[in-house]
């Protein structure tokens, strides 16, 4: 059997289900096969969601947390990227069975160690640069295309606000090329495992959801919720022409990595840190050496713990346990606008498990809708009392990583193929790699955290 495997980054099994009579082939899969939701891991950050997906655990078990990662025995944190990864791809995989790979635009792929094709995507430092250099000759010979562009650029996204359609613009071309670049190759070229992820669909949502979502609080009728339907209605053709290029012994996956939910206001942890003392300043920045807890962003909170930080106050043992279920005490408390922003807080060994537990923030705060954590270490940015934890008016209107529960933002996942049949509608990414290894005949390593939700039908 061959898999194929079609990422929509980011879409929402909501607007699936809204606009369905509109969407052809996600009904397909709904009417044929399985159509239902994937929950990700947590935080459920592209980076994150993408590595559980490709290697079947928990990040306690793959090691990526989040987009930075801390520098052994420093302060300072570095952008992750894929050879990070501490658990074998299923890439890697299929590899080692013989299987031939094409990978097109995944975030956190490398191609190290893989039989096949890839072009890398979103944290490699490659991305765009199809491999290996033979491959890259017949795109270019073919096509006449040197490099996929896999993402918005950098100034694309930095006009949003301003240039609005030339976003859409931007986005469908984008989404044009990686199409035929991603059909050439299923066309031309041996595999057995293929998957292909655009990206569009997170790009829109992070936008313009306040346009779409008639739950958003700052809800507005506009035509960008028109744009956004008609890019789920392009991404749906375009999917029916994979199912029609493909042999007839595919299984075809529809994945999203994490679905989306309404921002509308962005909350400082670091000034609660500070308020509570734990955080303290000098000449008006943080004071990494004096501070007791601080947060990078994206909701995660790290003592200044002796032995892992240069200068740690934090004893392990009961100074950790009690500065721990203090701020945990304390954070359900903050209030903003009479409102309770922060859902729960956990423990980094609540929610993670394997070897790499220790790597993991010692706290992660999860907010609830129409709220995220800021994403960088931001402070004393707004002196209004009642205001002090706040930004009202983040860039973006829908998130899904800063960080929500897992459960409040799950990801589509569909599945259908001539012999294939699924138990359940709903999954873990996590069970998607085993699913995949089981699909193809390869045994599946007893570490992973999932199991296979779908069989071969005899
Ligand atoms: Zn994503």
């Amino acid at each position: 059997m061959k898999i194929l495997i079609i990422g929509l980054d980011g879409a929402s099994p909501q607007l699936v289900e809204r606009w369905i009579n509109q969407l052809p082939t996600f009904k397909r899969f709904k009417e044929e096969g399985t159509l239902g939701l994937s929950i990700p891991p947590a935080p459920a950050q592209t980076p994150v969601a993408w590595t559980t997906f490709m290697t079947g655990k928990n990040p306690g078990k793959h090691g990526i947390f989040s987009f930075a990662m801390r520098k052994t025995g420093t302060y300072e944190r570095r952008i992750i990227y894929p050879e990070l990864i501490k658990s074998k791809t299923i890439w890697k995989i299929a590899s080692e069975h013989g299987k031939k790979i094409g990978v097109i635009n995944m975030p956190m792929t490398t191609p190290k160690e893989i039989k096949g094709f890839m072009i890398p995507g979103f944290l490699h430092k490659d991305e765009g640069i199809p491999y290996p250099s033979e491959v890259q000759k017949r795109i270019r010979k073919k096509l006449d295309i040197e490099q996929i562009q896999g993402d918005l650029e950098t100034e694309v996204l930095g006009k949003v606000k301003q240039d609005p359609d030339n976003f859409f613009k931007r986005i469908h071309e984008i989404t044009d090329q990686q199409s035929k670049v991603s059909l050439f190759l299923l066309q031309e070229e041996k595999w057995d495992l293929f998957a292909t992820v655009f990206m569009g669909t997170d790009r829109i949502q992070h936008f313009f959801w306040k346009y779409i979502d008639e739950n958003h609080p700052e809800y507005e009728h506009s035509k960008y919720c028109e744009e956004t339907k008609k890019y789920y209605m392009k991404m749906d053709e375009i999917i029916n022409v994979f199912l029609e290029t493909a042999p007839g012994n595919t299984t075809t996956i529809l994945l999203s990595d994490h679905g989306f939910c309404p921002i509308q206001k962005e909350v400082l942890l670091n000034n609660y840190l500070q308020e509570s003392g734990l955080l303290k300043m000098r000449d008006n920045k943080i004071d990494l050496k004096k501070s007791k807890a601080v947060s990078y962003g994206y909701g995660d909170i790290w003592l200044n713990l002796k032995g892992r930080e240069p200068h740690g106050l934090v004893s392990l043992g009961k100074d950790y346990e009690k500065t721990r279920e203090k701020m945990i005490h304390d954070l359900h408390k903050v209030r903003v606008d009479q409102k309770y922003p922060i859902k729960m807080v956990r423990k980094r060994e609540q929610i993670y498990w394997g070897p790499y537990v220790d790597e993991a923030p010692d706290l992660l705060v999860f907010f609830n809708k129409g709220w995220q954590a800021a994403r960088h270490p931001e402070i004393d940015t707004i002196k209004r009392r009642d205001k002090r934890y706040v930004i009202d008016n983040p860039r973006w209107s829908g998130g899904h990583d800063g960080a929500h529960d897992p459960q409040e933002v799950p990801g589509i996942f569909g599945i259908l193929g001539p012999k294939t049949h699924c138990e359940e509608a709903k999954c873990n990414l996590w069970d998607l790699a085993p699913t995949i290894l089981h699909l193809m005949g390869i045994q599946i390593s007893s570490d992973m955290d999932g199991k296979p939700i779908c069989s071969i039908k005899s």
